[in-house]
Order: C-alpha cells, then sequence, then structure tokens
C-alpha cells in the first residue's frame, strides 16, 4: 500500500488526546508573517519559556532591594542557588543528588573533567572518541593530549562506522576499546551524536572501558533532556552536558556535570576554587583547601545567578510535565510521526529521503537526520520560506528534532505538507 500523508486534522486529534500538548503554552515560539514557526531545531536552541522574563525580574529585583545582602535575603538567596539543581538534575541524568553540579559551560566542563579523568601515565596514554565527534570536542580532546606532552596522531583513537555505514555498532566499539587495552586511559563519547542522532549504549560502553582498566565519560549535550539515563547504575565515570539545547535555559545558560560518588573522596588531580570548598567553613577564608567531598568540590566559582533563574524555571517545567521519562514517552511517538510523515512525503513525491539516524526508538533521541538526495539547498529556502526553522548540512543532509514540551503532532503534520510542496 502506498503510504499517504497524515492529514492535519487527524494529527490534532492526536495532540488533543495527549495531555502534554499543553505544556506547548508554556513556551514562546518565534513567529513567521503572524504566525508560530514550524521550530525543529530545539537541538541547538530550545526555546524562551514564557515566565522567563517574569523569573529574571525577581533576581533583578532581589538584587535592586538588598544589594549583596541578597546572597542571604533573595527570595532563593544566592549563596545556595546551585543546590536548587542537585535534586532535578539527579533525576535528569539518574544520578545521586551529590554526584551532579549545575556550572560553567559545557566545553569548560569537559576541560575539568578531563584534568581527573584523563591522566596518561607510561603506559596508559589514549583516548577513545568517535569519528567526527563535535568539533569542540575533539578540541578539547586534542589540546588535553598536548597539554599532557603526547601525540594526538598516536594518542586519539578516533572509532568509524563500517565501510558504506553511517552508524557506529555498539560491538565495533567494545572491539575499539579491547583492543587498545592497557594503553587506553579514557572513553569520551557523545551520548547521542549530534550529527546523525544515534543514542549510543552508554552502559556497554562504560563495561568495556573499565574491563580493560579505563575511565569513562559522555557529553551528553545532545542527550540530556532529551532521553533518559542511569549514569550512577550504569557506573559512568563522568558526564558534562549545556542547558540551552534541551533543557530550554537561553543561550550560554550553565552548564553541568556528573561525578560518580565513588570519584568524590578519592585523591583525583582537580583544578580548585572557592566554591569548591566545603560551605560551612567558605567565609572563615582560610587558606587550606577543604573539598566538600561531592560533585561541588569540581566547582570554581560563585553561581551566575541571572542564567540559572531561567535554568531552575526550565526544570521546573520538566517536573511538572512528569519528569523526563514522561516525556520521552511522547518523544517516541512524536519521533515516530515524524519518520512515518517522512517516509510518506518520500513515496507522494517519488524522491529519495534517507533517515540517518537509526529507525529502533532505543538508540535514538527525538532527532532525525534526513539526506534529502538529489536536492539542494534551495529545497532549504523554500522551508525557511513558508516557517519551518530545520538545520540544513552542507550538502543535502536536514536535522530536525520535535521536541515533546513544545512541538505538536499538528506541526509534524504541516511540516510534511510544506515539505512535499517545496520537493515538487
Ligand atoms: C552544543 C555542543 C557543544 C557546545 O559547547 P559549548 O561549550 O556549550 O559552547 C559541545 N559539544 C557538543 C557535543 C555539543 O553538542
Amino acid at each position: 500500500m502506498k503510504s499517504t500523508l497524515p492529514t492535519i486534522d487527524f494529527a490534532c486529534a492526536l495532540d488533543a488526546s495527549d495531555p502534554l500538548s499543553k505544556f506547548r503554552e508554556q513556551f514562546l515560539i518565534p513567529q513567521h508573517n503572524g504566525k508560530d514557526t514550524l521550530y525543529f531545531t530545539g537541538n541547538s536552541l530550545g526555546l524562551q519559556p514564557r515566565e522567563a522574563s517574569k523569573i529574571l525580574q525577581i533576581e533583578l529585583d532581589d538584587w535592586a532591594e538588598f544589594g549583596v545582602e541578597g546572597h542571604f535575603r533573595a527570595r532563593n538567596p544566592w549563596m545556595h542557588y546551585h543546590e536548587l539543581f542537585s535534586e532535578r538534575l539527579a533525576a535528569m541524568v539518574g544520578a545521586e543528588p551529590t554526584e551532579v553540579i549545575a556550572m560553567n559551560a559545557l566545553t569548560v566542563n569537559l576541560h575539568l573533567l578531563l584534568v581527573s579523568f584523563y591522566r596518561p601515565s607510561a603506559r596508559r596514554t589514549k583516548i577513545i572518541c568517535e569519528l567526527k565527534s563535535f568539533p569542540s570536542d575533539r578540541y578539547t580532546l586534542v589540546s588535553q593530549i598536548r597539554f599532557h606532552g603526547g601525540n594526538p596522531d598516536e594518542d586519539l583513537i578516533e572509532i568509524a562506522p563500517r565501510e558504506g555505514e553511517h552508524l557506529l555498532r555498539i560491538e565495533d566499539i567494545e572491539k575499539a576499546i579491547s583492543d587498545a587495552g592497557e594503553e587506553l586511559a579514557t572513553v569520551m563519547i557523545g551520548g547521542v551524536n549530534y550529527y546523525n542522532g544515534q543514542l549510543h549504549n552508554l552502559e556497554r560502553i562504560t563495561k568495556a572501558a573499565h574491563q580493560v582498566g579505563a575511565l569513562c565519560g559522555f557529553d551528553l549535550a545532545h542527550g540530556v533532556g532529551n532521553v533518559p539515563f542511569k549514569l550512577h547504575d550504569w557506573g559512568v565515570d563522568f558526564a558534562c552536558w549545556c542547558s540551552y539545547k534541551y533543557l530550554n535555559s537561553g543561550p550560554g545558560a550553565v552548564g553541568g556535570a556528573f561525578i560518580h560518588s565513588r570519584h568524590h573522596t578519592t585523591q583525583l588531580p582537580r583544578f580548585e576554587g572557592w566554591w569548591g570548598h566545603d560551605k560551612d567553613s567558605r567565609f572563615k577564608m582560610e587558606p587550606d583547601y577543604a573539598s566538600m567531598g561531592t560533585a561541588e568540590s569540581w566547582q570554581l566559582s560563585n553561581a551566575p545567578v541571572l542564567n540559572m533563574a531561567i535554568h531552575k524555571l526550565s526544570l521546573d517545567i520538566f517536573e511538572s510535565a512528569g519528569g523526563i521519562d514522561a516525556l520521552r514517552e511522547r518523544s517516541i511517538r512524536l519521533t515516530s510521526f515524524l519518520e512515518k510523515t517522512i517516509h510518506a512525503v518520500a513515496a507522494v513525491t517519488e524522491t529519495d529521503l534517507e533517515i540517518l539516524t537509526p529507525s529502533n526508538p532505543e538508540e535514538r533521541g527525538c532527532q532525525l537526520s534526513i539526506v534529502a538526495h538529489g536536492q539542494g539547498r534551495d529545497l532549504y529556502d523554500k522551508l525557511s520560506a513558508s516557517g519551518v526553522v530545520v538545520d540544513w548540512r552542507e550538502p543535502d543532509v536536514i536535522r530536525m528534532a520535535p521536541v515533546p514540551l513544545y512541538n505538536s503532532f499538528e506541526d509534524i503534520a504541516r511540516f510534511g505538507q510544506i515539505l512535499t510542496d517545496a520537493i515538487k
């Protein structure tokens, strides 16, 4: 049977029957010709929560009223602001509250974590990552290797997909790890690949790394707020993420880090600052550092409250939507609906639209990466002119992410119609 495009009515009925659809109202959707855009780039920058300016104003008002005393007298005292995130971030990534910390930005955190978790020794000097990891991650790994006096050409092992394939197979990752064996210091992989949307098996990768005596961490930039994780139970050593993608906390907003509790009180080397100092005695301002003994000990500076205010709001929205597990359930339905819609557009227009992202929902988050064979940049221009916001990578790859908090089935059905017209 030839597949047909889903109708707008059908999609609206799906929206109407899902209680999570109402969360869209809590976000400001960018406009195009007076109407909501079809915004599918929450994987690059999540949308602004409607209450963001109000929440920010509270902190500005408290600053105006209390000045420095806001550290204690603000409605959410700034002194302890970062503690507001422990429970919520722990739920988001499957950790103990003492294992997570909101701080800095993603690439900064990756460097700080590698100070602790990449410690090349005489034999163990290598890092494993995936070929074509996010450029900033690669720059980080290469510069860390150089910092330790190593040679990135020898010490960075980049795992490539098999000939003719786009995705990494878990057994190939495991094999690369066991082949590196005692020369392997650290594995650092993007939990969800930013380009093709593949969700890796973090548990198996961690196990393989530990089997050869290496440490294992993940960049969850495209994973956090997108899929649930169990970082603690899987024994992951470290992880970091940003909050401006699926966590909707605004451009350049505060990043986050996970450090497994087993590493909290060991003598791992670490860069230290006053906000990692035991808070009971921090303001005695003594010269010697006394560690907090939790992930908080990796903090350097006092909290950037203005940007954290929106992060807090955003995590509150996740919580009121039932948390990441409830959203994941809706996300799987939305992305399957998008996948079917793409297949239908391909059939109706008789074009080759190849989806790079795994078809198994267990191996992907919400993003689909589509190769529009035989189409060029004018396809992207036509989509943009019709109010569709997707990411275009030369020569012909569309990356798009239906986000369960604010994208609708209707968005997807409308996208299907616009894409069909744009290809015709
Ligand atoms: C978005 C993203 C970054 C960006 O890093 P910043 O330090 O937040 O600018 C880095 N790595 C990955 C994998 C990303 O997806």
